[in-house]
């Protein structure tokens, strides 16, 4: 038996999903957070006689007509794949907006059951809904749930209701159809809904708790203090992550990992050959635990946004956001990706398929990338603890210098296509609550979980892989200076390029290329090729006591770190992300365009960072600057180029009519 769960965005259906088939999928405190449709099995619990049921969970909805590809994605699959049953996710805080979906799926000659959730708010509003009322008029079953709630929730009602309705499946279909065969105006299926809820449902007249909820509002999302608390907030759960409560757990993980560490070098010691240890110690070890020593800080970090996230909080900066971004021809829409992007910018750039203009929506999968993900985070806490004392300033700095970039990439964009359509988004509020930290700890763990298993495949592959470039040179003898290496004779072309970058050397060249497969290599490879078993504490390289002996062995300044930093953050994201953009940008022109303009903007920044960083520090420019200025003077040259061609070609068009 398959059930279909469908409903708004925001409903609960993930959470619900997720109770009743005990998996542990994102759930986001707003809307637009589930773009594909998820599947599961339904818990023994829910279903005592064992029968397999399955559960799909299917994007949110507002309606049955296909104007965004959630709703395209929801729609095909009742229509194609025919579920047994549909369980429609009703937020019964938000009746009226609700059953217009409601009455389009009824209509699908499919069995539904409706989910009346958020049952919980329901209560404390004071509201009352009538269900008897509500299953006549629509002609179907109708079960109050509370799927945050672990008992009394309704679950196992709804799962037996939905039972019954697919067993009886065929009548209730032809009750169902009634005489609505014929299309139904979108004006009339409002006044139809106007009057059920009219009719069914009770509303205690607004209370103080709303006017609070306002009042803070006009604070959090006004437009002076709007983006300084933003910025507060963001420093704020940087420094827990970076300075306070991260570095704190992780010496603790980092001690395990040196205990290992040292425990490996002792068995080995005699009885295991020189190069199988080095690649044993430096590069596994050694590589993926300066990679997990990390860990921690990305844990705290991930939990803290999404205490954030649940307490209503990130929807308001959406809010704020969306006055700046449509004056740059970016959709309203475009921060849940980015927002999403800050975790990972694989489900951030699906995230796009939210959007509705193609143009915005290439535009936002183009920039998403640019925001911090889970992976650099790792860099920014080496640099920042290396470089310029622990401090979240560092984060902060690069969080809204990835803001400030997506805002100029989307004016140069737009520019170079020539396309500015505008659109409109309402971005619904959820009320302000007390965040879960249950339901944080378990978004922080599968985060986690994704790290772990990366570090435990692509980042240990990679690091043997790098240690065994550096071990042998290239007529596979043993290198004697790593400097004749095969991976020192790959990676110096490239090196040549960042010499007016501050950093020409082919240790911080290969970094960056292993960068590319996964933004953590980055770390594991600066710490193979620098042979520095972790970053963050050892007995003799201490992040924290010893920053100065890191730096001496990384051999380059605090400018051309900061510009090493940029460099790695805004150049193109990882193979999982460009391959996820490859997807969703749907041409070949646009995918090799956002590559090249990727790869522009990590080297236009970061020369501009080295250069005049080391012009206020020094006096001079750094190494390389005519050539860098060479490089960065084409690549101004040829995006003047592309927007003046644009210009002109639009001179001999009609004036396209407004999307
Ligand atoms: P989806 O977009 O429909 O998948 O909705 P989610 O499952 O992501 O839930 C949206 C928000 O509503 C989350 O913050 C949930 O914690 C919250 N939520 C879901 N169900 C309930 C409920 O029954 N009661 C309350 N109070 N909150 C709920």
């Amino acid at each position: 038996m398959r059930i279909a769960l469908a409903g708004n965005p925001n409903s609960g259906k993930t959470t619900l999903f997720n109770s009743i088939t005990g998996k542990q999928e994102h759930v986001g405190n707003w809307a637009g957070v589930t773009v594909d449709k998820k599947q599961g099995n339904i818990r023994r619990i829910y279903n005592p006689s064992g029968e397999r049921i399955t559960v799909i969970d299917l994007p949110g909805a507002y309606s049955a007509s296909p104007y965004t590809s959630e709703e395209t994605i929801t729609k095909d699959f009742i229509l194609n794949e025919k579920p047994d049953v549909i369980i429609n996710i009703v937020d019964s805080s938000n009746l009226s907006r609700s059953l217009f979906f409601t009455t389009q799926l009824l209509e699908m000659k499919i069995p539904v059951v409706i989910a009346l959730n958020k049952a919980d708010i329901l209560e404390k509003k004071g509201n009352e809904i009538d269900l008897r009322e509500l299953s006549h008029m629509l002609n179907c079953p109708v079960i109050k749930t509370s799927a945050v709630k672990s008992s009394s929730n309704g679950l196992k009602e709804l799962i037996d209701a939905a039972h019954k309705a697919a067993a009886n499946g065929a009548e209730d279909k032809v009750a169902q159809k009634t005489d609505r065969d014929e299309a139904i105006s979108d004006e009339d299926r409002f006044q139809h809904v106007k009057q059920i809820v009219a009719k069914v449902e009770k509303r205690k007249k607004t209370s103080d708790r709303q006017t609070i909820q306002d009042k803070a509002d006009r604070i959090v999302a006004s437009r002076w203090l709007g983006i300084p608390i933003f910025a507060g907030v963001i420093f704020l759960v940087f420094s827990l992550s970076q300075a306070w409560l991260g570095p704190w757990l992780a010496d603790m993980l980092v001690g395990l990992i040196d205990s290992l560490y040292v425990l490996a070098e002792r068995l080995m010691a005699g009885n295991v050959s020189p190069v199988l240890q080095s690649i044993l110690l430096d590069g596994i070890i050694g590589g993926v635990g300066a990679v997990v020593g990390f860990l921690p800080l990305i844990m705290v970090l991930f939990f803290f946004l999404a205490l954030l996230e649940d307490c209503g909080y990130m929807a308001r900066v959406a809010m704020l956001m969306d006055r700046y971004f449509k004056k740059v021809g970016l959709s309203g829409k475009s921060i849940i990706p980015m927002v999403v992007g800050t975790g990972c910018a694989v489900p951030g750039i699906m995230a796009t398929r939210t959007i509705k203009s193609i143009r915005q929506r290439r535009t936002t999968a183009m920039l998403a990338p640019f925001m911090p993900c889970g992976a650099k985070l790792p860099i920014i806490a080496l640099f920042a603890g290396v470089f310029f004392g622990e401090n979240g300033w560092i984060g902060t700095i690069m969080y809204f210098l990835g803001i400030a970039i997506i805002v100029v990439g989307a004016v140069i964009i737009r520019k170079i296509t020539g396309d500015n359509s505008t659109s409109y988004f309402i971005i619904e509020l959820p009320e302000y609550r007390w965040p879960s930290i249950k339901r944080a700890f378990l978004s922080m763990l599968s985060r986690a979980k994704a790290f772990i298993v990366k570090a435990g495949t692509v980042i240990l592959v990679c690091n043997v892989i790098v240690q065994m470039l550096q071990t042998f040179t290239l007529d596979l003898q043993i290198a004697q200076n790593t400097s004749d290496s095969i991976l020192a004779i790959i990676s110096s072309p490239a090196a040549v390029l960042l010499v007016p970058l501050g950093f020409g050397m082919w240790q911080f060249a290969a970094a960056a290329i292993t960068g590319l497969i996964a933004k953590e290599n980055v770390v594991g490879t600066l710490a193979v090729v620098f042979s520095i078993s972790n970053f963050i504490n050892t007995d003799d390289l201490a992040l924290v006591g010893d920053a100065a002996a890191v730096q001496s062995v990384l051999g380059i300044g605090s400018v051309a770190a900061l510009s090493y930093l940029v460099f790695n953050l805004f150049t193109p994201p990882c193979v999982a992300a460009i391959a996820a953009m490859r997807t969703e940008l749907e041409s070949n022109k646009w995918f090799m365009g956002a590559i090249a303009f990727q790869l522009a903007m990590g080297y236009v920044l970061s020369f501009f960072v080295y250069q005049l960083g080391t012009l206020f520090t020094t006096g001079t420019f750094g190494d390389g600057f005519i050539w860098g200025l060479a490089a960065v003077s084409v690549i101004f040259g040829y995006i003047a180029f592309l927007m003046f061609k644009r210009k002109r070609q639009d001179a001999y068009l009609p004036r396209k009519a407004e999307v």
